[in-house]
């Protein structure tokens, strides 16, 4: 029996939420903090200090000793914390009594010399701000260090310059914000809404396999994924994981998560295994994008430590092993109104919907002109093994609309209106006691990176260990855009109706080669979409540049999101990030197969070749064991070579150039590293089990 408790009383228990802070701040400071946070604005250093106050006395009934500004600095997924505690400096009688101010909670000044800024400040200015964001609320970190209040911040340097993820995040939200009222307004002058909120559901893919097996594997501890590996004599052929029953560990770990995550205001909802052997998948209910963000960030981060109390390790990288299906996110997006209204619910006659329809012609829009901006934003360097890759779809954006919507745009592209429009059928099974239902209008598809769900898009192809926030920033960017555009032409027309009719007409037509409701992983998709003109950015490297163009420069500055030095600032982390994570892997490859692999290849055939001589000494044939010999001396040479290579060129993998010296990884060392690979896991196929220094892929996957 499950000892019995409710979801509701134990729901952000370790949050300081709005609800907390009605209960302890006078009405007035209250007021105003909620003023701040729903329409923005300055708010008075004594109210912040009376926040404080309550803040810190609620932390403190917690158990928090410490508190810290939590920020997200531009490095892939990671967030930084500095804790300091409420102690303050004794009084004469060395008393000491614990505060916290409203300066402190406002602001705070790391030394930052150490985050990556991309040149934007030099080692030696090394002041950064960390400025409070009053729309995440502040929670409770508990571990073994015991427990910390934190609270969510944007961070920049001494100039001004955005030195994190959540600062553009924040403004590309004002900027959908603003452009989709005046859509909205276009349709009902009157609206009683004042603002729009891009909203964010992340679904999470994560592996979990045992910790003794993790700890045997430099590979998993350098690098979250494995380098070397020959496939298990199972795979997940036979589809028997996905949605399969949850192994009694697994579901232990899921059972704590959800706990840990509610506890945290994070409101999981859905578990599943997914497809491959040890993979699972969680998503919480969707959220406002910047608290999507913080609370996916703090999902990876719990995942981690739950797994690490059961025994387990939680696998967050996007391909961490060759041969089996990767982890992604789904970034499920959509846009509501503060009255409640979702721009993309269609309705029941989306044809009818023109306000839906203009909505929809923009996203067409924005996803066609922008799918290189797109592509970078779900791009890091663990992702590139899944989209462009060999087992991977192709890195191609398009949008799938599905039957209903597909034959919508389709008839208004070809006639400028659309009469008619597809019904969710009934779905009558013919035994009397399953009820009749409704189907869906339409069905999914599971190869699209950009699908339309009912009510929202799915951007299918961001990473699972990756920060959703530059997804965001960027469908926030770009749609915000398409709006503005549609705004300026539409305001005011003398027939509003005729003219929107004719706007969405015209972009549907103009945008068209952006619709894919086909196979996204065929071979004739992507002769086709070069057809179209569309982009297939097959690299991390090669789509990074997209974040400098022009264009990204012109529509991150036009909207005060970032400008041209932070976006190059970023530009330049990603390569030199990139560099380094292949160089991390290359070093342990070498590392692994100098000491560990071809040694204990070597002992192996030690032992086979005194075996030959001691079965031939007895009279007997031994042409099995040297044909074994002769086969591994011919895969260990080949190794042996590649490894040469290898240890050659990364010797001289630094450029002087960050784009260059990524260029190489991406071009030599990456093939270099296949090459030593090869060998490798033929090798492991061909000597005896108790002499492969590792647990192999049977082991990792099937014995968590
Ligand atoms: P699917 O259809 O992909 O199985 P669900 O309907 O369960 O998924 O939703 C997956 C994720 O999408 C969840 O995080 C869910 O909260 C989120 N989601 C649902 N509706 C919306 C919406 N209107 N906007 C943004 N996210 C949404
Ligand atoms: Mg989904």
């Amino acid at each position: 029996m499950s000892e019995a408790f409710k979801i509701e009383d134990i729901f952000a228990e370790n949050v300081f939420t709005v609800a907390k802070m009605k209960e302890r701040l006078p009405k007035k400071v209250f007021a105003n903090l909620k003023n701040v946070m729903d329409n923005g604005g300055q708010l008075a250093i004594e109210d912040a200090d009376v926040i404080a106050k309550a803040m810190k006395d609620w932390a403190q009934e917690k158990g928090a000793t410490h508190y810290t500004h939590w920020f997200q600095p531009l490095i892939t997924s990671l967030t930084a914390e500095k804790h300091d505690s409420f102690v303050t400096h004794p009084d004469e009688d060395g008393k000491v009594i614990s505060s916290f101010t409203g300066k402190q909670l406002i602001m705070g000044e790391p030394d930052a010399s150490s985050f990556p800024s991309g040149g934007l400040r030099a080692t030696c200015a090394a002041r950064g701000y960390t400025v409070w964001d009053v729309t995440s609320p502040a929670f409770i970190r508990e571990g073994a260090i015991g427990a910390v209040l934190c609270i969510p911040t944007v961070f920049c340097s001494y100039t001004g310059e955005t030195l994190d993820k959540k600062a553009p995040l924040l403004r590309s939200m004002e900027a959908v914000s603003k452009e989709a009222m005046r859509i909205v307004k276009l349709f009902d002058p009157e609206t009683e809404a004042t603002k729009v909120t891009a909203s964010v559901g992340p679904e999470q893919e994560y592996f979990l396999i045992s910790k003794d097996s993790f700890d045997a594997r430099k590979d998993l501890k350098f690098t979250g994924r494995t380098l070397f590996g020959a496939p298990a004599p199972k795979g997940q052929e036979l589809e028997d994981q996905y949605f399969g029953a949850i192994k009694e560990n697994v579901g232990s770990f899921m059972k704590d998560l959800n706990r840990e995550l509610w506890r945290l205001g994070i409101t999981a909802t859905t578990q599943h295994n997914e497809v491959a052997p040890g993979q699972h998948e969680m998503a919480p209910i969707y959220m406002a994008a910047n608290i999507a963000v913080d609370n996916n960030l703090l999902a990876m981060e719990t995942l981690n430590k739950v797994a690490e109390r059961h025994g387990l390790e939680c696998l967050l990288h996007e391909k961490p092993f060759a041969g089996v299906n990767g982890s992604g996110k789904h970034n499920n997006w959509s846009l509501s109104t503060n009255t409640g209204i979702n721009l993309l619910d269609p309705g029941k006659t989306p044809n009818k919907n023109r306000q839906f329809l203009l909505v929809l012609a923009c996203i067409m829009k924005a996803v066609d002109r922008h799918s290189d901006l797109l592509r970078q934003s779900a791009s890091d360097v663990g992702n590139d093994h899944r989209l462009g890759a060999n087992e991977a779809p192709p890195a191609i954006i398009s949008i799938y609309l599905g039957d209903q919507l597909g034959d919508v745009v389709n008839q208004i592209i070809e006639k400028g209106s659309a009469e008619s429009c597809i019904k969710g059928e009934e779905l009558n099974l013919g035994i009397s006691t399953v009820p009749v239902v409704t189907k869906d209008a339409t069905d999914r598809n599971r190869t699209s990176p950009f699908a339309f769900t009912g009510n929202k898009f799915e951007f299918r192809m961001v990473g699972s260990m990756d920060s959703i926030a530059m997804p965001n920033i960027t469908l926030n960017a770009i749609v915000a855009e398409a709006f503005d555009e549609a705004a300026n032409e539409l305001e005011g027309s003398a027939d509003f109706e005729k003219a929107c009719d004719e706007y969405i007409a015209k972009t549907m037509r103009e945008h068209q080669r952006i619709v894919f409701n086909g196979n996204g992983y065929s071979d004739e998709w992507v002769e086709e979409a070069a057809k179209r003109g569309l982009p297939n950015l097959k690299s991390m490297v090669d789509a990074t540049e997209a974040l400098v163009s022009d264009k990204s420069v012109a529509l991150f500055s036009k909207y005060g999101i970032m400008d041209k030095v932070e976006l190059e600032s970023r530009a330049e982390i990603l390569y030199d990030t990139y560099a380094k994570v292949i160089n991390i892997e290359a070093l342990t490859m070498i590392d692994m197969a100098s000491k560990d692999i071809l040694p204990s290849v070597m002992k192996y055939t030690t032992e086979l070749a005194a075996s030959i001589n001691e079965v031939v000494s007895a009279g007997a044939d031994a042409s099995v064991q040297k044909e074994t010999l002769d086969e591994i001396t011919v895969y260990l040479k080949e190794a042996k070579t590649a490894l040469t290579t290898l240890k050659a060129d990364q010797a001289e993998a630094e450029k002087g150039c960050v784009k260059c010296t990524a260029e190489f990884y991406r071009d030599v060392i990456k093939a270099d590293m296949a090459a030593l690979r090869t060998p490798v896991d033929i090798l492991e196929t061909l000597v005896d089990s108790e002499y492969w220094p590792m647990p192999t892929y049977g082991e990792l996957l099937f014995e968590a």
